[in-house]
Parts: structure tokens; sequence; C-alpha cells
């Protein structure tokens, strides 16, 4: 069966009286390029176990399992668990995981699924806990590569550089756990049914924390005291965000290298790890 067909994927979800779930992020796949391209660019080989995060009817997860060594795929909808019964019937590497992605002990998946295997991440995400899935599986410290398809808008602000429009605190997070590319677009007819906005695929491939970082705590304490006014300079914002007098502040500010009237905005990792050490001497 073409999972990618559009009448045929209305026959199947009609033979099992599915209905699309607009919390749970439904949107499925209707053009076979999407899921076999976001394959590809996962790294998924013979020697990898890939978690795939809602499955869906299992466009993704049948590429998914020509390419790795077995893959291990979390939905939370249980009425589409018969439905990949049916499609997944020829793919004996995949194991259907019925359960919340936000829930799951994924330390405990990982050792259960992919014993020597190398476990990586790929899926078209519910874009409406991108951000906090993304933050579990980055946090976990689990995976070698996590591949996924987001709202384009999340996939520009993942990989913004300083300065830019889009840039951020979620920026500097998954910069400084990752390194993020963003690989491709996807318009919104690829999908059923069409969401709002265009779609991108981002990997994110995690790396040891920056050596410039001496204080992680106090490093994303800075960071989104930056971020949470971003319109202030550096000086106001932080004076929300610590407890050390504006002459403290703009020492620490100096000492760092930076310019007085400097915005939080156009600093990177080693700007902010400059910043955090001279924080951390005054309070
Ligand atoms: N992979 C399919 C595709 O590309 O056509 C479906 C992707 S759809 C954007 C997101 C999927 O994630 C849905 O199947 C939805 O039921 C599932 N889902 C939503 N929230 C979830 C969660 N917290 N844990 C696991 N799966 C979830």
């Amino acid at each position: 069966m073409d999972l990618c067909d559009i009448s045929e994927i209305r026959a199947l979800l009609a033979r099992h009286g599915f209905h699309f779930s607009k919390s749970l992020g439904q949107n499925f796949l209707i053009e076979s390029w999407v899921p076999r391209d976001i394959a590809a660019a996962s790294g998924a080989g013979a020697g990898t176990g890939v978690l795939e995060i809602g499955p869906g009817i299992g466009p993704l997860t049948v590429e998914l399992s020509r390419l790795a060594g077995k893959v291990a795929a979390v939905e939370l909808d249980r009425d589409l668990l018969p439905i990949l019964g049916e499609t997944l019937s020829e793919c004996p590497n995949v194991t259907v995981i019925p359960g919340d992605v936000m829930k799951l002990d994924l330390r405990a998946l990982v050792a259960e699924q992919f014993p020597g295997l190398t476990p990586m991440v790929c899926a078209n995400l519910p874009y409406n806990i991108t951000t906090p899935v993304l933050t579990r599986l980055l946090d976990s410290g689990l995976f070698s590569a996590v591949t996924v398809m987001i709202q384009r808008e999340v996939a520009q602000r993942i990989c913004a550089v300083p300065g830019s429009k889009d840039y951020g605190a979620f920026s500097l997070y998954c910069q400084y756990k990752a390194a993020a590319e963003l690989l491709f677009e996807v318009p919104r007819e690829c999908f059923l049914p069409a969401p709002k906005v265009t779609s991108a695929v981002v990997r994110l491939t995690p790396r040891p924390a920056p050596e410039c970082v001496h204080d992680e705590a106090l490093f994303f304490q800075a960071v989104r005291g930056a971020f949470n006014q971003r319109r202030k300079t550096l000086l106001n914002a932080l004076s929300s965000a610590f407890p050390l007098s504006k002459e403290e502040l703009a020492a620490c500010i100096s000492a760092a290298g930076l310019p007085a009237d400097v915005r939080g905005e156009r600093l990177g990792i080693p700007e902010f790890a400059a910043l955090a050490r001279e924080l951390g001497q005054r309070l």
C-alpha cells in the first residue's frame, strides 16, 4: 500500500473510522518524497536504532525501517494502533510503543529497544509540542542525531545567528546542545489536512557542552534574563534577573568585553559565557 496516496489514505482511515485530532497535531504526509528525504537525511543505517515520535499511519516509519537496524515508534493516539498494525505488517524491525513521548522513560526505552545500536531520533513532530519535545530529547543526552520536521518559523529560530530577528533563548539552548542545520522546507500542500504554515526539516547533532561555559546554570540564567526583556539593553534586562546593583552589572558587562549599551540579542555563546563568568564572581 502507498501510505502517501491520498485516496488510499482516505479509504484506510474511513475503514478504521479514524478522525483527525487537531490537539494531537495530526497532519499526515501525502507526498512520498518527503518521508523518503527525511529518512535519508537522518543518518539511519544498519547500526542505528531510530526513535520515531508520532508515526501516524506510518509513511516515515516504513522509510526508516528500510534503513535502520531497529525503529521504535511512539504513538499517543490509540486509534492509530490498529491502523499501524496493518500498515507496518511487513516491517519486522519496527516496534510501536503506545504512549506519550513527554512521559516515557527515554533511557529505559533506548536500553530495551536499541541494545548494541547507536540511538537517534527522526520524526515529523506534532507541532504543538515541538519545543518541549526537543528540549527533552537534547537534555537526555541519549541520541547521536535528532532529525525532525517542525514549523519553518521554529526551525529558523533554532538555527538563527546572533543579531538576526529570529535569534532568541531557544536558539542559544539548541546551539549549546547541538550543531543545528536547516535542511529543506516542506510546503503545506504535502499534508492532510494542510497546516496553516510551511514546515522545515532540521538536523541537530548533539555535541559536548562548549568549553567556554563553566557554570551551565548561571549561563542559562543570563540567557533567560537577557531575552525575557529583549527590547531592553543587556544592563536593564539583567537588573531584573540578578540581585546585583546596576554598577555591579555594568562592571560585569565591561569585564566581559562587551559594549555598555549592548542588547542580549547580539551575543553568542562565547559572549554569554564570558558574562556568566563575571556574574559568578560577583554573586
Ligand atoms: N509521522 C506521521 C506522518 O508524517 O504522516 C504523522 C505525523 S503527525 C504531524 C504527529 C503524530 O504525533 C500524530 O500521529 C499524533 O497522534 C502523534 N502525537 C501527538 N502527540 C504525541 C505525543 N505526546 N507522544 C507521541 N505521539 C504523539
